[in-house]
């Protein structure tokens, strides 16, 4: 499968990782991660300083998949409302979903600091707009439960929008908990930080076609014929993951993304939040170091990787039209575009853990628009099974959920 295609924005920003060359030999290890995106690279992150011994592989380049595409917004707010997954799942259960998600941001943001990574973290309010009538009545419902939840949340009327953001728009939920971050930067300076601290081993290119179980152990086998011994695997292998797993558990996507030419800071609306709506798919937005907006939606139901990249220039046009439909008054010009696979799940939660009888095969799946806050949750769930702990969280993300 190929999973973007166009010119993510943080592909050209950022220069290739090239630190590490495919595997050559037969090699054993404690734990093997497959995938080398955001959600393996904080997976090993949490195994290193744990003082577990891990080894990663990728099919293709360092954090050459999903990760180098993302917008990466860091939001508590889940794809799926408080107020439906609550009906979906009881309130109780919701809470801890979406209390996990808050929690992440702030963990990811200790990490970042504590290891000395610079993933161009970086601390903004979102704004969640009401798309229309319908979706100003969602947004009361969801206002009151999540009141009711204590999680953050304000609301603002119309005349708020307006009056701040000249946003012509019904209603808004608002909060001061989000973050924004470098996908990419921040999955390649983890592996960095690894490989220089703990020896971590990391092999691109050495993609895993199969594997056996031999008496308690795993033996992974590449598609150039070398074999990797191991107690565990950590499948981070992203879309792609299904082939480790019986069963479809997800419905794949195709999204759009697009960055804008530099804009002057005074141009860029106030907080420069996070921003997105009721609607489904939503459009959202944010902006980047460099002042440039970034923004994307358009989701369509993912047929092949040739049908969604054929749409890049009409979904291109689409994402231009929403903006300036909603800021009239800003000149945003296209510089760069591109599409991805993407994918949702359900209820919208992330699948963490072993799947029935794949004892000591762990998946990290962190799925939905949540993605990298979910791959927080995953690694930290994830290694604490290794270490025989109980995690509070886990039946909330399980497969038997
Ligand atoms: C356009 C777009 C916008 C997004 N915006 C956001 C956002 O704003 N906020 C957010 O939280 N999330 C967002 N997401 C989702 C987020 O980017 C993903 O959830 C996240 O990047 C997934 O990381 P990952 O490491 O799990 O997967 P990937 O980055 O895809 O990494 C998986 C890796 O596994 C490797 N692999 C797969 N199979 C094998 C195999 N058999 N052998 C060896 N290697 C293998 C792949 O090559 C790949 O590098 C967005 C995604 C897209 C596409």
């Amino acid at each position: 499968m190929d999973l973007h295609s166009g010119s993510p924005y943080w592909a050209i920003k950022n220069s290739l990782y090239q630190g590490a060359h495919p595997l050559q030999e037969n090699i054993s290890t404690d734990v093997t991660i497959i995938g080398t995106g955001i959600t393996g690279a904080l997976v090993a992150h949490e195994l290193c300083e744990a003082g577990i011994t891990c080894t990663m592989v990728d099919k293709r380049a360092i954090a050459g998949g999903s990760t180098v595409a993302s917008t990466a917004q860091l939001q508590y707010e889940i794809d799926v409302s408080l107020y439906k997954l609550s009906n979906e799942i009881g309130n109780k259960n919701a809470t801890v979903a979406y209390r996990a998600s808050l929690k992440s941001i702030n963990d990811l943001e200790a990490l970042f600091n504590k290891a000395q990574i610079d993933a161009e973290f970086v601390r903004v309010p979102t704004l969640l707009l009401a798309s229309n009538r319908a979706g100003l009545r969602k947004l009361k419902d969801e206002y009151q439960i999540r009141k009711e939840s204590k999680l953050p949340v304000d609301f603002l009327e119309s005349i708020d929008l307006q009056n701040k953001y000249q946003i012509d728009r019904l209603g808004a939920l608002w909060n001061d908990t989000s973050a924004q971050i470098d996908c990419y930067k921040a999955a390649v300076g983890l592996i960095q930080h690894h490989q220089k601290k703990h020896d971590l081993k990391v092999y691109p290119y050495t993609e895993i076609i199969g594997y056996k179980r031999e008496r308690s152990q795993f033996v992974l086998q590449t598609l150039k014929g070398q074999t990797i011994t191991c107690k565990y695997v950590i499948i981070a292998a992203g879309f792609e993951a299904g082939r480790f797993l019986p069963k479809k558990i997800m419905d794949l996507l195709s999204t759009y993304a697009l960055v804008s030419e530099p804009m002057r800071p005074e141009q860029l609306w106030p907080e420069r939040c996070l921003i997105w709506e009721t609607r489904h798919p939503y459009f959202y937005m944010r902006t980047t170091a460099d002042n440039r907006i970034m923004m994307g939606g358009e989701d369509i139901p993912y047929k092949n990787a040739k049908l969604r990249d054929a749409k890049l220039l009409q979904k291109t046009k689409a994402l231009e039209r929403k903006f300036h439909k909603l800021f009239k008054h800003i000149p945003m010009i296209t510089d760069f575009s591109w599409c991805g696979t993407f994918s949702s799940t359900h209820d919208g939660l992330p699948y963490i853990g072993e799947y029935k009888d794949k004892k000591n095969m762990f998946f990290a799946l962190g799925y939905g628009g949540n993605g990298i806050t979910f791959s927080m949750i995953a690694a930290q769930i994830i290694c604490n099974k290794i270490k025989g702990k109980k995690d509070p969280r886990e039946s909330v993300f399980s497969f038997d959920r």
